[in-house]
């Protein structure tokens, strides 16, 4: 699956949706992603998570490991199309760390999956959290990379589709500028 298809399918979904946004951040955007929509069809899920399987093979792991929630889903479907297990990180007190009984060694070979990257740092938060523990991170990856190339993982990364998607402050966004009337993503009209 390429990037345009990647994007279609999220399109699709209504999981990615251009126009003029005003983000729950307060920003305008020109852009709304939401992977979650696209992942809520277990179809779907499967066949990102096949292409992104297929892209990462080479590297040769032995468990997938996403920060929750964001990577849950992804990383599961990752897991299953590379015949691995997949487990996850979570937050407690604002530090990243794997719980429930899930744990790691140095023989493991891991992949760090979320679903997407922007600035990188709850990915590097993963891999430091599995490197911590002992075993090698040999790959990272993610549906959709919107860091514009400058996420700097520190381990090859992979993603189905590059995204930039422009954020503004209100009173400097060129949208509103040009008299386009802004929407609330979610909102129906
Ligand atoms: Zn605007």
């Amino acid at each position: 699956m390429d990037s345009a298809a990647t994007l279609n399918l999220f399109r699709a979904a209504g999981a990615l949706l251009e126009g003029h946004f005003k983000l729950s951040s307060g920003l305008h955007s020109t852009g709304y992603l939401q992977c979650a929509l696209v992942l809520q069809d277990p179809t779907r899920a499967e066949q990102l998570g096949r292409a992104l399987g297929a892209q990462l093979k080479a590297h040769g792991s032995n468990v997938v490991l996403s920060p929750a929630l964001g990577g849950l889903i992804i990383g599961h479907e990752v897991a299953r199309a590379l015949g691995v297990r997949a487990i996850f990180a979570e937050r407690q007190e604002k530090v990243l760390a794997l719980r429930r009984g899930f744990t790691l060694s140095t023989s493991d070979r891991v992949i760090v999956i979320e679903d997407v990257v922007t600035t990188g740092l709850s990915t590097r938060e993963t891999i430091e959290v599995a490197k911590a523990a002992g075993a090698t991170v040999v790959a990272a990856g993610s549906i959709i990379d919107r860091s514009g190339g400058t996420s700097n993982l520190g381990v090859p990364y992979h993603s189905l589709a590059a995204l930039t998607l422009p954020t503004y402050e209100p009173d400097a966004c060129p949208l509103c500028a040009a008299g386009s009337p802004v929407t609330k993503p979610g909102s129906r009209v």
